[in-house]
C-alpha cells in the first residue's frame, strides 16, 4: 500500500467533492439493507472515481475511490466481495469468509460470476458497470442481497432470472417478495444492436414478447436493457410493484456515468454495492 495519504487528490478539490451515491426508493426503506451506486465523479482520483482494477486503469488509484465510495455509502472496503465478469447466467453465492475477496489491489476475486448474493450480513457485493445494467436484490422476508450485471449477453442468458432461482434455492427465497433496483444502463435510444442480438432475446422471451425490450425502426434495432430485465424479473415471479427503476441512461448522462458506448472501452466503471447490515 502506499500509505494514508490520497496523493492524486488535492485535498482541497477532494474536500468539495459531493460523494452522493445513487440510491433507490424503494431500497432504502428496508432496514438492514444498505445499497449505493457510485457515479462517475469528474476530478474524484486520477480517473474520475473509477472502480475498475482491470487494465489499462491504476489499481491504487481505484482502491483509493473504493474507499472514499464506500466510506459515502457506509460500507467496510475491507469486507467487498468482486468476481470476473464475463456476460454469463453464473451466480455465486458468497459466505462471509469470502468478504474482501478482490477488495484490496492484490486480492484474488471471489471466482467469476455475473451475480452474486448472500445471506451474511457485512458481506458487501459489489459489480462493475459501463453501460451494462446493475439489478440490486433485496429479500426483506428471510433476509439476502444480491446484485446482477447485465449486458445484452447476459440479459438473453438470463442472469436476472438465474439470481432469483439462486435466492429460492439457497435461501428459501419468495420471488414474489423480492425488490428490485435497476439502475443507471445505456438507454435504448443510445443502444443500437444488430441482428444476432434481436434475434437471441427473442430465442429467450419468445417472439411474441421480444417487444419488451426490443424496437425495430427499418433495419435498425435497439435494445432496452432495463425493459428487458424487468420482464425477465416478472417471469420468475417478481412483483411488478417491486421493480423500481433509475431511468438514467448512463450514455447520455456521460457527465455523470462511465458508459463504454460514449467514452470508448478503456474508460472507467461505476460500481453497484449492497450488503445486509444485520
Ligand atoms: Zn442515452
Amino acid at each position: 500500500m502506499t500509505g494514508s495519504v490520497p496523493i492524486t487528490m488535492a485535498p482541497t478539490a477532494a474536500a468539495t467533492l459531493d460523494l452522493r451515491p445513487l440510491s433507490s426508493p424503494l431500497l432504502s426503506a428496508q432496514p438492514g439493507v444498505v445499497h449505493g451506486i457510485t457515479r462517475r465523479q469528474p476530478g474524484l482520483g486520477a480517473a474520475d472515481a473509477n472502480m475498475s482494477y482491470t487494465a489499462p486503469r491504476d489499481i491504487e488509484d481505484a482502491w483509493r475511490v473504493r474507499q472514499r465510495w464506500c466510506a459515502a455509502i457506509g460500507v467496510d472496503p475491507d469486507r467487498l466481495v468482486t468476481t470476473g465478469q464475463i456476460h454469463s447466467n453464473g451466480v455465486l453465492r458468497v459466505r462471509a469468509g469470502q468478504a474482501g475477496a478482490g477488495a484490496r489491489p492484490g486480492a484474488a476475486r471471489a471466482g467469476v460470476a455475473d451475480a452474486l448474493i448472500t445471506n451474511e450480513p457485512g458481506v458487501v457485493l459489489l459489480s462493475m458497470h459501463a453501460d451494462c445494467l446493475p439489478i440490486l436484490l433485496v429479500d426483506p422476508v428471510s433476509p439476502a442481497v444480491g446484485v446482477v450485471h447485465a449486458g445484452w449477453r447476459g440479459t438473453v442468458a438470463n442472469v436476472a432470472g438465474a439470481a432469483i432461482a439462486a435466492l429460492t434455492a439457497e435461501f428459501g427465497t419468495d420471488p414474489g417478495r423480492v425488490l428490485a433496483y435497476l439502475g443507471p444502463a445505456i438507454a435504448a435510444d443510445c443502444y443500437e444492436v444488430g441482428a444476432d442480438v434481436a434475434e437471441s432475446w427473442a430465442g429467450r422471451v419468445g417472439v411474441a414478447n421480444a417487444h419488451h425490450g426490443l424496437r425495430s425502426s427499418g433495419s435498425r434495432w435497439t435494445f432496452d436493457l432495463s425493459a428487458a430485465n424487468s420482464r425477465l424479473l416478472l417471469e420468475a415471479g417478481v412483483h411488478p410493484r417491486h421493480i423500481d427503476h433509475s431511468g438514467i441512461c448512463t450514455r447520455c448522462g456521460g457527465a455523470d456515468w462511465f458508459s463504454h458506448r460514449g467514452q470508448g472501452p478503456a474508460t472507467g466503471r461505476f460500481g453497484a454495492i449492497i450488503a445486509l447490515t444485520g
